[in-house]
């Protein structure tokens, strides 16, 4: 979502004249998007604006701004602890940042907006590959989960105009795009006027056969079964479903504001793997939440085990100020506690990843060809639908081509494979069950 947002961000710039310097060291201006989700991560921009106060130094006239969330949370407190920084600007004032830039004083721009959705910019997509982008469809949450911050970093839920999604769809397909992410906190409870999510799905998987579809976040409480239909119907919908469930125990959830139990996501889990049956799972999960007793954390692992998840994003409970936890439960999962449940989590989750990735040798799949393998230069790396990564020998093969590639090794992270002929995106659903 940050990666979108500094696009944004980067193409309101551009078109006030500002240039994308080489290095920092050459830089005017330097912006840092945040995120305030867990203390962590403000801590690494914390140590990132101290290496910057040295640059400054150096550099009288650079001009240091924190954009996102962690903006918004600190507002000009963070000007007042951080000496380097000139202006902080929240997530729906992007457009106000050329006129307040040109007033040259400090500022904090922290207003929060009903209905903005940034829907008339075209990104600018900086760390584009040219294969792969991410498209923004909706902004704010306000499910309040107790621990969570984005409902007062991000403001209300707001959807974007459907035409200008397709539009801008339209466009990256037409550029040489072929695969788009649509980003939302909660893409699934998208809605403009009469346009739902499953309806802009599919507006936007028949902007071209060529062109792949992700979706990033549902939330378990809106998936509903015309959604999943709707997935089903296209082959270009990619077949992979990240859902964060959080916790495994109905306590746990309850306390969470979840507002879904374990049978509930179970049966979401049921209806997936009925409806599409080659789709892959992945999620989030918390470990050591307020109250989190042993038998709770143990509920989580036991749910792991059931739903056998593709990835999962692990993370510990990090108590952030503002949040209904913050004023109304104790943090008293003591952390090494919070660890070893992270530790067991990461541990089973590896030994799962391992598993399902053994039971790909010998399979089978169409891949899309995204770059250079990190590790060596002759070979290519790709995505399954499952969303998958695949590392396979470069031959003459060029990012963006669709390849079936035959699946002859894997670690827990990476498959392995070799790649046959070019491969035209299928024009039937797949159907074919995944064991
Ligand atoms: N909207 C998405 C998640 C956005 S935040 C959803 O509801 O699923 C990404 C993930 O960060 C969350 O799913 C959660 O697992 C994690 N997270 C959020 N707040 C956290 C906190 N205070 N401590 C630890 N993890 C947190
Ligand atoms: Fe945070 Fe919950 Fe909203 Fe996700 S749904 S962004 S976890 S409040």
């Amino acid at each position: 979502m940050n990666i979108a947002d500094s696009d944004v961000v980067a193409s309101i710039l551009q078109r006030e004249g500002y240039r994308i310097a080489r290095q920092a060291d050459e830089a005017d201006l330097i912006l840092l998007n945040t995120c305030a989700i867990r203390d962590n991560a403000e801590q690494r921009i914390h140590h990132r604006l101290r290496d910057l106060q040295a640059l400054r130094r150096r550099r009288p006239g650079l001009r240091i701004g924190v954009l996102g969330c962690m903006a918004e949370r600190l507002q000009s407190k963070l000007m007042e602890d951080e000496e380097c920084v000139s202006f902080v600007a929240g997530p729906d004032t992007y457009r106000d940042l050329p006129a307040l830039l040109r007033q040259g004083a400090k500022f904090a721009a922290t207003d929060l907006s009903d209905t903005e959705t940034y829907a008339d910019i075209e990104p600018v997509r900086l760390s584009s590959n040219g294969i792969t982008a991410f498209v923004s469809i909706m902004r704010g949450c306000q499910n309040y989960c107790a621990y969570c911050v984005v409902p007062y970093t991000r403001g209300r839920e707001r959807s974007r105009d459907p035409e200008t999604i397709v539009d801008e769809v339209a466009r990256l397909a037409q550029a040489g795009y072929r695969e788009v992410t649509l980003l939302g906190q909660n893409v699934n409870s998208y809605r403009h006027g009469h346009t739902t999510f499953p309806t802009l799905l599919e507006r936007v998987a028949q902007v071209s056969p060529l062109l792949r579809v992700r979706l990033a976040t549902s939330h378990p409480k809106d998936l509903g079964d015309e959604l999943l239909h709707a997935m089903a119907a296209h082959p270009n919908i990619c077949k992979c479903i990240h859902l964060p469930v959080q916790s495994g125990s109905d306590r746990v959830l309850k306390a969470m504001n979840r507002r879904y139990t374990r049978d509930w996501y179970m049966g979401r889990i049921d209806a997936i793997r009925r409806i599409l049956p080659t789709c892959s799972l992945t999620t989030d999960v918390i470990a050591g939440f307020c109250g989190e007793p042993e038998e709770d954390h143990r509920l989580t692992l036991f749910l792991f085990r059931e739903v056998r998840y593709a990835y999962a994003y692990m993370f510990k409970f990090s108590m952030r100020p503002g949040t209904y936890a913050h004023a109304h439960l104790a943090d008293d999962v003591p952390d090494e506690v919070k660890t070893r449940r992270l530790e067991e989590i990461i541990a089973l989750q590896g030994e799962i990843a391992l598993h399902n990735n053994q039971a790909e040798l010998g399979r089978t799949h169409e891949v899309l060809v995204e770059g250079a393998s990190h590790r060596r230069q002759d070979q290519l790396f790709g995505r399954t639908s499952q969303n998958k990564v695949v590392v396979f020998d470069r031959d003459t093969h060029q990012p963006g081509d669709y390849l079936q590639v035959k699946i002859t090794g894997c670690t827990a992270a990476t498959l392995l494979g070799q790649a046959a002929q070019e491969a035209p995106i299928p024009q039937q659903p797949q159907t074919s069950p995944q064991p």
